[in-house]
Order: structure tokens, then sequence, then C-alpha cells
């Protein structure tokens, strides 16, 4: 069995990846239109899959696939800045925990 992914691991294998080339890593803007590109490459799958028809030879897209080019970028940019994407998704979910934990409607009831 493959053993977990985690943030950790993902990142180092972009930097493995792009540590291979001389030119490196994008700069921040190139790798900001970079991270809106493959936004709206997701953005097409969704809207393949809710009713626009895709253009003559254009397939509907594959939404995992392109939301692991989005998460391909976002490792870029952190990886980049120096910047932890696993303590960026921790400080986000404890923030979500508390500040919305009463936000929405509990499937146990609690809070309703
Ligand atoms: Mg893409």
């Amino acid at each position: 069995m493959t053993p977990p992914l985690t943030f950790a691991d993902a990142s180092a294998r972009v930097d493995a990846y792009i540590s291979q080339f001389r030119e490196g890593y994008f700069p921040p803007l190139l790798l900001m239109a970079r991270l809106t590109e493959e936004a709206g490459e997701v953005a097409r799958v969704i809207a393949h899959e809710h009713g626009k028809t895709p253009k003559p030879g254009e397939g509907a897209g594959d939404l995992e696939l392109e939301l692991a080019d989005l998460l391909f970028v976002m490792m870029c940019m952190a990886n980049e800045r120096g910047i932890s994407l696993e303590r960026g998704f921790a400080r986000m979910m404890d923030k979500v925990e508390t500040r919305d934990a009463h936000r929405w409607t509990r499937k146990d009831g609690e809070g309703a």
C-alpha cells in the first residue's frame, strides 16, 4: 500500500522536479498568472459539467487533474516564497473550526 502523502512530501517532490531545471520557479507575477490560468481550467470543467457544450474537438475535461494542476502551482508559489502549505493549511483549518464552528447546520442537531 502506498504510504499517505503529506504536504511536505508533495512540496518536496515539486521542488525536486523544478530544481532539475536552470529556469527554476517562475517569478511571483508569472506564478500568479499560472494560478489564474489553472483556476480557469477548473472553471471550464465545471461549466462543461453544468450545461456548457465543449467546443468542437475539446473534451469535457478532467476535474481531478485540473485541481491537481492548481495544487501544483500553489505548491510552486509556496516553495518559491519559502512558505509552508502544511502550516498554512493547519492555520486555515483552525480558523474555520473556531470562527465558523457555529456557522452551519450540524447533522447531529447540535447548535441548531
Ligand atoms: Mg490545467
